[in-house]
């Protein structure tokens, strides 16, 4: 039999209105759950008594277990393996922010210390992009907002988590309201994530682009473009047929007209595809209308993966240098961070499993960005 998890805020709040329980009360049961992660649900106090027979037999504080945590040896990422109840899997990564540690556009980093965990919301993905692992699994399901949250849940016992990502495994604009669900439970008592530091990636679902804003107004968008123009963008990313680029601008300026928010745009640099000079004119000129920061990211080849290669260090500078001193487009370059957890950018694999997870991890703390 299978329970709902207790952060399926639909599942929980239409339980309770039909049985007459105030949904004022959910958020003081997931903060016992959190506050006593070994006890259940129903053990939280001061609830109308027809909660308990609702909690007891249809909800688990917990539905996914961690069946495993790697921590990588500089010990700054720690990538969770996570169990759901259908036996599927899904892997959540924590990437410790250490001020002491490296710089930030060549001046020391600042702030305090702080988490960032790359999220799943699906298992597997439709989406089919070439450079990536999860693309080659195909799409296996969908989680659900209670399942998205426990990943949170499990990655808080390791560390105090400040930043969320929706970049692991799956599309999460494909899993539109349980993501939407999700962060609305994260922002909410008792996680209190601000919502500037949840960042949503997509490899640009026009139609949910557009509803964004209204319903996770402040969350940050990124944009997987990894291509400049159409054509490219069609072969490595097939999905992309559905959705123009020329639509898909069209839809991001609305977006940032509404938010004034800066948007992502992550760019993976695969030799010989999309990292020529014209292709840094071309992408300029595409960004040319948007405010953005450009995150380049270097393939890293995995297993059969390999149709692509590695660009050499000096052609990402070359990029770089067209986007910076010709577009004024401000570039991060991407930290390979979770290497040794075989959790690069593009591909975290699951060590146990061979499966792979799959969008690009955000790769500088997005506090550094002062979006
Ligand atoms: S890059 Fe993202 S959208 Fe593309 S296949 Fe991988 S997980 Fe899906």
């Amino acid at each position: 039999m299978s329970f709902h998890s207790v952060f399926d805020l639909g599942a929980i709040r239409s339980e309770f209105q039909a049985a007459g329980i105030s949904p004022q009360f959910i958020p003081s049961i997931w903060k016992y759950v959190l506050q006593n992660p070994k006890s259940e649900a129903h053990g939280t106090p001061s609830l109308p008594s027809s909660a308990y027979p609702i909690l007891i037999s249809k909800f688990r504080s917990m539905t996914s277990t961690l069946e495993s945590a790697v921590e990588s040896k500089d010990g700054i990422t720690t990538k969770l393996l996570v169990k759901l109840q259908n036996g599927s899997f899904v892997e959540a990564v924590i990437m410790k922010y250490d001020p002491s540690l490296g710089t930030y556009d060549g001046k020391p980093r600042t702030g305090s210390q702080r988490s960032t965990v790359c999220i799943s919301s699906q298992v597997g993905c439709k989406m089919g992009c070439k450079f990536c692992a999860t693309g080659s699994m195909g799409f296996k399901s969908n989680l659900s907002s209670g399942e998205i949250v426990e990943q949170l849940v499990h990655a808080l016992s390791f560390s105090r988590i400040r930043n969320v990502v929706f970049m692991g495994m799956g599309e999460p604009l494909n899993n539109y309201s349980a993501v939407v669900e999700a962060i609305q439970i994260m922002t909410k008592v008792p996680f209190q994530l601000s919502p500037k530091k949840i960042t949503v990636s997509t490899v640009g679902i026009i139609h949910n682009i557009n509803k964004l804003h209204d319903d996770l107004p402040n969350v940050n968008l990124a944009i997987s473009l990894h291509a400049p123009v159409q054509d490219i963008r069609c072969r490595i990313m097939p999905a992309a047929r559905a959705f123009p680029l020329e639509r898909l601008i069209d839809a991001l300026q609305v977006y940032q007209t509404k938010s004034q928010q800066k948007i992502f745009i992550e760019y993976i640099m695969l030799d010989g595809v999309n990292d020529e000079e014209q292709h840094a004119h071309q992408l300029g000129k595409l960004l040319g209308t948007l405010q953005v920061v450009v995150n380049l990211i270097p393939f890293n080849p995995i297993g059969s993966l390999s149709t692509f290669t590695t660009i050499t260090e000096q052609s990402t500078m070359r990029f770089q240098k067209i986007l910076r001193s010709i577009y004024n487009i401000r570039i991060t370059a991407h930290q390979q961070m979770v290497q040794d957890i075989s959790g690069a950018g593009g591909q975290l694999v699951n060590l146990s499993e061979q499966r792979y997870f799959g969008e690009a991890s955000l790769s500088t703390d997005i506090e550094d960005l002062n979006i």
